[in-house]
């Protein structure tokens, strides 16, 4: 089978004329421009008009909680409902739906409510008919919980429970395992795929799974695993965030699991949300340090059994102390088992939010990947975001210091941490364009890059990620109003500028323009995702 797209803006910078392309069976086969099309069009299958849109490699989402996202794709979103009514209206018509099988309901903050506060357990197990009812807040540190899980729970009366059935603490750690362990293999099968399903009409044709034994488990991993390997969807990198002390028990491990590495959500910190990131100093708003998860020899441990065993190692690592720990564990190892020892397994840190000059040249010289998520700087970063709330306006400035990193010469992968935020590509770009600190932008080529070609790189594989002939067929289609064509000396001009950023071939990424609407994704081959009427 092959086929002929043309009409379109085919995004590769060596080629800023390229208009179509051909892509026979899982490869690319041809890229040029219109006139050579033409040529192409008899020998094809088919031949698609793209119409203006623009073709792209498909994104890597570099740090994804894949049934997570599912669960929260599939359950009740309250992050926009506009009161406590409104709430309770939307749980109930979804414990209709659902006959009887346990609701979730996520993403509430009652400050954005006119009742100013919390539903009740009275109101959920009206609303859901005496049913299951698990309702986190927005920051998941807190819930509410109907009867039936407070009693199925054992949470009432527990550290942390609210009469009214708001749950902290103690009793929400097990409102929360006992809502999770209600959960069936088949419930399981259905949130990955949903969430790979909305992956891949996000444009992404890789996502990182980040899976560890506090957030989900074994069982979970494999469903993720074999759902990318069934080809039919996103491909799927799977990472276990779990610690070893050496190398045959790192082998052993990844090996168990079917990972790529031992990496990812292994913490050496919280969140600077819940004030549990380690800083150096204290936060603005509480008289704490945050959390240390991790100590400097256990980073060493596993960094070093990891190297030796040539298997990735990495860490959940936010707060300026919590990276002074993982770098002085890094050199540590480094010192242990050799420099190029530690380079060669490519290590890899996610978030990393506060990272100083020194140790920014630290893992630049240790070959360590970073693995941003520039929502959270779109989100809450700048001199009046929850960053500055909880760390004052100077260290929130300084935080994700995108253009710091990309200068030092480090190699970044973006990613979402979905469910905490959404599958949305050409967002994290914008907010890497649009960085809250002036000096902490970059060009939107740097930014699509590390989305594209970052990713396979922190996965550990160099040659992936762009478009080019032999390269796998694995691309989105993107509807972009703003691009910009001009048509000089009767050739057909196929790049357009980004008045901020003035790249050519990439859309305007500005804070108020349109972002493109996919068409279609395609991953080796094979379409995923097409939007009904979009292409013909
Ligand atoms: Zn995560």
């Amino acid at each position: 089978m092959s086929t002929l797209y043309r009409g379109g803006f085919v995004y590769r910078p060596v080629d800023p004329f390229a208009t179509a392309m051909v892509v026979t069976g899982h490869e690319i086969a041809w890229i040029g421009g219109e006139e050579a099309a033409a040529g192409h069009a008899d020998a094809v299958d088919e031949v698609v008009d793209l119409d203006g849109a623009l073709v792209t490699p498909t994104f890597v989402d570099a740090h994804v909680h894949t049934s997570m996202t599912g669960l929260s794709l599939e359950g009740v979103d309250l992050s926009d409902a506009l009161s406590l009514a409104e709430a309770l209206s939307r749980i109930e018509t979804a414990a209709r739906a659902r006959q009887g099988r346990p609701v979730y309901a996520h993403s509430w903050d009652e400050r954005a409510w006119p009742e100013g506060r919390a539903a009740t357990s009275a109101e959920l197990d009206r609303a859901s008919y005496g049913g299951v009812v698990y309702m986190p807040r927005i920051d998941a540190h807190s819930a509410v919980v109907s009867s039936a899980l407070a009693a199925a729970s054992g949470a009432r009366g527990r550290d942390g429970w609210h009469e009214t059935g708001l749950v902290l603490r103690e009793a929400h750690h097990l409102a929360r395992e006992a809502f999770h362990a209600g959960i069936t293999p088949a419930d399981r099968s259905r949130h990955v795929d949903l969430a790979l399903k909305a992956a891949a009409e996000a444009g992404i044709g890789l996502v990182h799974e980040h899976g560890a034994p506090h957030l989900s488990s074994a069982e979970d991993l494999a469903t993720v695993i074999a759902a990318g390997d069934r080809g039919d969807g996103p491909q799927v990198m799977a990472y276990w965030g779990e610690l070893v002390e050496d190398e045959q028990a790192a082998r052993d491990l990844v090996a168990r699991h079917g990972a790529r590495g031992l990496a990812g959500d292994l913490c050496a910190d919280g969140s600077v949300g819940s004030r549990t990131a380690r800083v150096r100093r204290p936060y603005a708003d509480e008289d704490t340090h945050g959390c240390a998860y991790l100590g400097v020899e256990q980073v060493r441990d596993h960094v070093s059994a990891c190297s030796l065993a040539g298997v990735q190692a990495g860490f959940h690592v936010i707060g300026d102390a919590a990276v002074e720990t993982v770098v002085a564990g890094l050199r540590a190892a480094a010192d242990r088992v050799g420099a190029d020892v530690v380079r060669r397994a490519r290590h890899r840190l996610e978030h990393l939010e506060m990272p100083d000059t020194d140790a920014i040249a630290a893992l630049v010289d240790l070959g360590v990947h970073a693995s941003i998520q520039p929502a959270f700087d779109a989100a809450w970063g700048g001199e009046a975001g929850m960053y500055a709330a909880r760390l004052g306006a100077e260290r929130a400035l300084a935080m994700n210091p995108v253009a710091s990193m990309a200068a030092a010469g480090m190699s970044l992968a973006l990613g979402s941490d979905t469910p905490v935020t959404p599958f949305a590509p050409w967002e994290a770009i914008r907010a890497c364009v649009n960085h809250h600190n002036p000096q902490q932008r970059i060009s939107a080529r740097s930014a699509f890059l590390a989305h594209t070609r970052g990713g396979w790189r922190a996965g550990g594989v160099d040659d992936r990620g762009y478009l080019d002939l032999g390269q796998p067929a694995s691309f989105a289609i993107w509807s972009v109003g703003d691009l910009v064509v001009q048509a000089p000396d009767d050739r057909i001009q196929t790049w357009s500028t980004d008045p901020r950023s003035g790249t050519p071939g990439l859309p305007d990424l500005s804070p108020g323009a349109d972002l493109p609407v996919n068409l279609r994704t395609v991953i080796r081959g094979r379409t995923v995702f097409d939007r009904e009427g979009a292409l013909t």
